[in-house]
């Protein structure tokens, strides 16, 4: 949840599940600061021939689960490095918490780059060097058994494949697809990564309207951000039978309450650039589209969408935070109070982490799992983070927000306190 300041929102999250858990100081304070931050010079030769300077960070928040595991971006956020600095710190604790909710035996990692390639325009040669100087900087500290990165704003498949190359040549072994994730499938890549976040969401809509006995059979569904998350999510929720009838990108949003075909309106943006002006289609304000009659709505594009003068006028009865921190402090209480069941981002936009997690497992054992062997295990994870997640919110009497927390809380002061403490 990315809002002022993140890493304060990071800590608060932490201290209310602390408080509901009765955790003394000293295992708050643990938890709370990452177990390593490192913050690295990347000099590197560009095109003119001039030296340009970067800063890399590398938060590594808590192993007690297993290796660190998070995303690497290249981004510039508007505060400055010293704001990125925090936004990582606040990023890594926040995968601590994600894999223990799904229950997969991973710990919190997150990193980047302050640089914005798309608006710098770095030449594709500009980009390798900077990634490849990166993945030097922090090779010490990552590694198949200790911290293994992943694709996040403005990285793909083709920087972790340069990743996964330096390390393997720096470590003397030529070949360590385990050190990575999110990587290209000619190099040890999983199958359903592309799907993973959408498929996950879906899986968690499924399961709340099962809980709340709400019909997903033309249940009523609105998308807010058609990129990898949103259009995934939707494909697979008409799949389970649901009518998408909104849908909106950075351009505009639409709406038809007939239905919209997810799969044409994507056609339809890839080639026009936008969802905006689809055939049968009405445009409507971003406001009328989050706050329109509708059974489910999945905020899948930025953080800080839903507020509480937003929230107030809500008529949804599930939200599903595919994106990262749709809704806002304030809005929790507001939503919570009108009986609207939120699916937590940390659960509902899991489904990328866990198969990551399948992914690193196949990369260790060196045998590669068909799609719906992959989409079956995540679904596992998935499905069990949502029913443990649920039956905390009822032991508790608190949100799904809460309860997800107190179910990761839980779960990494469990494995810290059998470990114990050495040296
Ligand atoms: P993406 O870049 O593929 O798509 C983002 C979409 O949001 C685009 O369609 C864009 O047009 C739209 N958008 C931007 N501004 C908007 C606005 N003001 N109103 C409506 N739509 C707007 O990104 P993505 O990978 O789908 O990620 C979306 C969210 O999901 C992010 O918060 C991300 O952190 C989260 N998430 C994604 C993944 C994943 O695997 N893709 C995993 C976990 C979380």
């Amino acid at each position: 949840m990315v809002q002022g300041d993140p890493w304060k929102n990071a800590l608060k999250q932490l201290d209310d599940a602390c408080h509901i858990l009765k955790l003394d100081k000293g295992t708050r304070d643990y938890l709370a600061e990452p177990n390593k931050v490192l913050r690295v010079k990347l000099p590197v030769k560009m095109d003119n021939g001039k030296i340009r300077i970067f800063t890399g960070f590398r938060s590594q928040h808590n192993n007690d689960r297993g290796p660190y595991k998070g995303g690497i971006r290249y981004f510039n956020p508007e505060g400055g490095v010293e704001y990125m600095e925090k936004e990582v710190k606040a990023l890594s604790a926040w995968m601590t918490w994600k894999c223990a909710v799904v229950d997969v035996p991973l710990g919190g990692g997150k990193g980047g780059i302050y640089v914005n390639p798309k608006t710098e325009k770095l030449s594709e040669g500009e980009l390798e060097r900077l990634t490849r100087r990166f993945a030097f900087a922090i090779s010490e500290i990552i590694g198949p058994k200790k911290d293994i990165p992943a694709p996040d704003v403005y990285t793909t498949g083709k920087e972790m494949a340069q990743i996964m190359d330096v390390y393997g040549k720096l470590a003397g072994v030529e070949y360590e697809p385990g050190v990575i994730t999110g990587k290209p499938l000619s190099q040890g890549g999983s199958l359903a990564r592309n799907v993973a976040t959408g498929l996950g969401c879906a899986y968690c809509i499924r399961e709340a309207a099962k809980t709340l006995r709400l019909k997903l059979r033309g249940a009523r569904v609105v998308i807010q951000g058609y990129g990898n998350a949103g259009t995934f999510t939707a494909e697979y929720l008409e799949k389970m039978g649901a009518k998408i009838i909104a849908i909106s990108d950075s351009k505009g949003s639409i709406i038809n309450q007939n239905g919209l075909d997810s799969k044409k309106v994507l056609a339809f943006k890839e080639k026009t650039g936008s969802v905006v002006g689809y055939p049968g289609s009405k445009k409507i304000s971003t406001q009328d589209l989050l706050t329109t009659k509708c059974d489910i709505l999945v905020p899948a594009a930025l953080e800080n969408q839903i507020n509480a003068a937003v929230a107030k006028k809500l008529q949804c009865k599930i939200i599903a935070e595919a994106a990262n921190g749709p809704t806002t402090p304030d809005a929790d209480p507001v939503i919570y109070d009108k009986k609207i069941m939120v699916i937590p981002d940390i659960l509902a936009n899991s489904g990328g982490v866990c198969i990551s997690y399948l992914e690193w497992v196949q990369n260790n054992m060196g045998y590669y799992w068909s799609f719906d062997e992959v989409a079956s295990k995540m679904e596992n994870h998935i499905v069990r983070g949502f029913r443990d997640t649920l039956a905390l919110s009822k032991k508790h009497k608190i949100d799904m927000r809460r309860a997800a927390m107190v179910l990761a809380v839980g779960r990494v002061v469990e494995a810290f306190k059998a470990k114990g403490l050495w040296p």
